[in-house]
């Protein structure tokens, strides 16, 4: 039976030859995975050097801790709690393997958090099948009780939102999540199972762009064809362009590696970039100006951020990031004026078919 981690899930649902195509492909680390690992460390042994972290990463942790608490208190009221952090599990009979970032268990119910500390939107735990895997490996673990009947999935996202996403599970539930991941695992299993491209599964695939994914490679090779972008060619091109993005990136970011760390790759270097200035003190600034520009001009020479206004807004008034950009915004009313911006180009995502017709 093979293995497939709780993070795989979902690409693997969508693409099942994506499991022994990135069999063997030794992991890749980010500048925002290497971030991730330490903020889940400081969350798990809650406490830190203040030099390991900055003071943005210190709220941010505080603020996911407390976040929990406050679910903790709301779930589990005055119940005895039994409370464990970083849970490791191998579902070896369904096939399944993942880690979950805290659980907490009382005679009638459990809760499992995973925390998230990208920037991007707030995730769905009820569509999120790595989530409902941590239910279901929080289960199979042994860790909760056979009285409990309620199983809680919580994603707390710290930098997004206040309010943790939440989703409750049965056993019922839990029971046809297994069914689904068997599937999952059934369908990847077999050594030619087939690999379907699309940006969904192909995005932080490693064998995308490589020899393990010709099918990736033929799709990422589209963009480069001088191909006349007719609409009846603008659905293929687009899923082929989404595809290349992040096999462009990664290659990027092997350059900057290699040559970072002393390599050489002929024909380039790495250029520093020249610094940019950044005013610290916009009050001072104005006084260290002199006499030749009146406030209104300066104020006119600087540059209002909203996203700058609702975090001292939100730090000061505790509330969460909708709170803070209603009240920002309602506040500033009379002298905002909105500009529009082009449309962006999106993915339907009610399944389209690569030659534009709709299923
Ligand atoms: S790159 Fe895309 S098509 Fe290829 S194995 Fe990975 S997910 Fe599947």
């Amino acid at each position: 039976v093979i293995l497939i981690r709780a993070s795989n899930l979902e690409r693997t649902a969508l693409c099942c030859g994506s499991h022994w195509a990135c069999e063997g492909i030794p992991y890749q680390s980010s500048p925002e995975a290497d971030e991730g690992t330490l903020l889940h460390k400081a969350c798990e042994v809650e406490r830190w050097d203040e030099d390991v972290l900055t003071g943005e990463q210190i709220s941010t942790v505080n603020r996911a801790i407390e976040i929990r608490e406050k679910l903790m208190t709301r779930l589990f009221g005055q119940d005895k709690v039994l409370r464990q952090k970083e849970v490791f599990y191998k579902a070896l009979r369904i096939g399944v393997s993942g880690k979950t970032d805290f659980l907490a268990t009382s005679e009638k119910m459990a809760l499992s958090v995973d925390y998230k500390f990208g920037r991007g939107d707030v995730e769905d735990a009820e569509s999120n099948l790595q989530i409902r895997t941590y239910a279901v490996l929080a289960v199979l673990s042994g860790r909760i009780k056979p009285t409990v009947e309620d199983i809680y999935v919580a994603i707390i996202q710290p930098r997004v939102s206040n309010e943790p996403t939440l989703c409750r599970y049965t056993r019922e539930d839990i029971d046809r999540a297994i069914k689904d991941i068997v599937s999952i695992r059934e369908a990847a299993e077999p050594m030619g199972a087939p690999r379907t491209p699309s940006p969904q599964a192909c995005r932080f695939c490693p064998a995308s762009g490589t020899e393990r994914c010709p099918e990736s490679q033929v799709m990422i090779e589209l963009v480069s064809r001088d191909i006349a972008p007719v609409p009846q060619k603008m659905a293929l091109l687009l899923t082929a362009a989404k595809l290349a993005e992040p096999a462009i990136k990664r290659i990027r970011d092997a350059a900057r590696a290699i040559i970072s760390h002393g390599g050489e790759i002929p024909g380039w270097i790495l250029e520093p970039n020249s610094d940019r200035a950044h005013v610290t003190d916009v009050m001072t600034g104005f006084n260290l100006l002199g006499e030749w520009i009146t406030p209104q001009q300066y104020a006119d020479s600087c540059r209002v951020t909203f996203g700058e206004l609702e975090k001292q807004y939100r730090e000061h008034h505790g509330c969460t990031w909708d709170e803070a950009k209603r009240e920002v915004r309602k506040r500033l009313g009379p002298v905002i004026e909105m500009r529009s911006v082009a449309p962006s180009l999106k993915q339907d995502d009610r399944k389209v078919e690569t030659d534009g017709k709709r299923e």
